[in-house]
């Protein structure tokens, strides 16, 4: 019996006095099943086995993340892996010696931030910080190093992972020197209704700009254009998706190639 399901036992048997201690520890694990199942709202925990994410539960501490809160930055120790249930992470790199940055890569439910620790590499490889509020589970890095080397199917379903991070920032870059602002932004918007529950999110014109590597001239103009053509509504940095086929529509092929990746490297598979 795992420690948890025990100590609720334990727990239940105490303060209840249950009889019929058969009846008790279903009920105790059928709590443990309904807290894990949160953890499931995370794509890369709900790849695990019950007993794989059991010996894992007690690692993950719930967070809240707020817009603006620093993940990990650029050429740092990774202290800490993140694994959103909904909102936004976003990476950002270093694009000249004036402090501009331009993003890199996003992360939310379908992934996790800190994968690059299981590829040997200690420090972050960008600036990483909240770009949509949300809520997740942190853990220390230490602890996550070893769960992953302990426990069957945690560094399969990392590993993958990091495999599909690859693509996105490989194709994020064809896509830069491709393709308009306008379908760049399409596909970014995408891209985070994927991560967000819900069709609106808030969004600065500053981190769009970040996003698209673009003047905040340029960015007004993209949102308008958006706007116009009635696929989102934009006001006060609020955003609404109005039109997902549309907006599809309006993207260019990156969209579909980073997502058919990751559905063929992580959805369906069982670490
Ligand atoms: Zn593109």
């Amino acid at each position: 019996m795992p420690s948890y399901v025990a100590l609720e036992v334990r727990q239940a048997l105490q303060v209840k006095n249950f009889s019929d201690t058969t009846a008790a520890l279903a009920d105790a694990s059928m709590r443990a099943m309904e807290q894990h199942s949160d953890f499931r709202s995370n794509r890369l925990l709900a790849q695990l086995h019950e007993p794989a994410l059991a010996a894992l539960a007690g690692e993950l501490t719930f967070v809240q993340l707020h817009v603006g809160d620093p993940v990990m930055a650029h050429g740092r120790l990774i202290r800490n892996v993140w694994f959103p249930a909904d909102g936004v992470i976003s990476m950002l790199a270093p694009a000249d010696d004036r402090g501009r940055r331009v993003e890199v890569g996003t992360i939310g439910k379908e992934g996790m931030a800190g994968a690059s620790l299981l590829l040997g590499a200690p420090h972050s490889p960008g600036d990483l910080f909240v770009q949509v509020s949300g809520h997740g589970w942190r853990m220390e890095a230490e602890a996550f190093q070893q769960a992953a080397y302990t426990i069957p199917g945690v560094a399969d379903v990392v590993l993958r992972y990091a495999h599909t991070l690859f693509i996105q920032a490989s194709q994020g870059c064809a896509c830069n020197r491709t393709h308009s602002a306008l379908q760049r932004c399409a596909r970014w918007l995408l891209m985070t209704h994927d991560r967000v529950n819900g069709d609106e999110f808030d969004l600065t014109q500053e981190y769009l700009g970040h996003m698209l590597g673009e003047r905040r001239a340029t960015v007004s103009q993209v949102a308008s254009t958006l706007r116009d053509r009635r696929l989102i509504t934009y006001n006060r940095g609020h955003i609404r998706i109005l039109d997902r086929d549309g907006l599809e529509d309006a993207s260019c092929p990156c969209y579909r190639i980073i997502r058919g990746e990751y559905e063929s490297a992580i959805a369906g598979r069982k670490a």
